[in-house]
């Protein structure tokens, strides 16, 4: 029996003996089957042509991903908190000099992952931290290892969870309907402390770095209408921050956030003819 993963996506499934006969996550419209047809993986099999480069995103915001690129090609983030640490999103690969160097960090608390897209090899992660996970109850659907999970998965509901240390989650929908993003006020870079949100892909960081874009389906470019781009504005209004960090190395806004998702939703807006 094994804990097959999709190449394409990333995600690990249910232990079979056989690999699934297909990975609903990319047969959902927002993803794609390979070109090539469906292939899968396994935890050991990627261990052994990838590692995890580890680079600190910010004091005590330490990004993990895996080199060569592998699935979506993302880096989850290891937030270093005085309550405990928090992984915000996932990554497939999980190998012992990880484990190492997140347990030399303070190991981690809980993970809490943004959509579906970051689930990945969240048990793993959960199992080896003795981690609690946080995902939103209206993807719940989404979650491909559902048995094995127990409780280790929280499902949460409504607009806002609070966590330690004035961690929040914040459902904002859009790219998927429990889309949700972390405010973490501690947040800090240079001079003062004004706090940041880690968002995924849910308020994705585009190229040009002041600003943002919101879309239901990033490969195959189905936009989101204006109900949900004004939802976004309104969950994140009461929170103040500014940097945002993005699902992907170097997808920051490192200031003015707050102000750069503001033009970018007023720019998208004006795009479909909203404004
Ligand atoms: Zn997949
Ligand atoms: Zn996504």
């Amino acid at each position: 029996m094994e804990n097959f993963i999709c190449v394409q996506c990333g995600t690990q499934f249910s232990e079979t003996i056989e690999p699934p006969a297909s990975c609903p996550i990319c047969e959902d419209e927002r993803q794609f089957v390979r070109h090539a047809g469906q292939k899968w993986t396994t935890l050991k099999w990627l261990a052994t042509d990838h590692h995890n480069r580890l680079e600190e995103e910010a004091p005590r915001l330490l990004g993990i991903g895996t080199e060569p690129e592998f699935a979506i090609g993302q880096r989850a983030l290891l937030v270093q908190s005085p309550g405990g640490n928090l992984l915000w999103d996932c990554i497939s690969l999980l190998d012992d000099e990880t484990i190492a160097e997140v347990n030399a960090r303070g190991g981690i608390r809980a993970i809490a992952i943004s959509h579906p897209h970051f689930y990945s090899s969240m048990i793993e992660w959960a199992e080896h931290f003795d981690a609690q996970i946080f995902l939103h109850a209206a993807d719940r659907e989404w979650v491909m290892r559902p048995a094995d999970a127990g409780s280790r998965i929280q499902f949460w509901e409504g607009t806002t969870l609070s966590l330690w240390d004035d961690l929040t989650l914040i459902n904002c929908g859009g790219h998927f309907e429990g889309g949700t993003v972390l405010h973490w006020p501690a947040a800090s870079r240079d001079r003062g402390s004004k706090g940041a949100l880690l968002t995924g892909d849910i308020i994705t960081v585009v190229q040009d770095r002041r600003y943002v874009s919101f879309m239901r389906s990033y490969p195959n470019l189905i936009p989101l209408g204006p109900a949900a781009i004004h939802r976004i504005l309104e969950r994140i209004e009461p929170f103040t921050f500014e940097q945002i960090y993005g699902g992907w190395w170097q997808a920051n806004v490192l200031s003015d956030a707050k102000a750069a998702v503001a033009r970018s939703a007023h720019r998208y807006l004006r795009a479909i003819g909203q404004t």
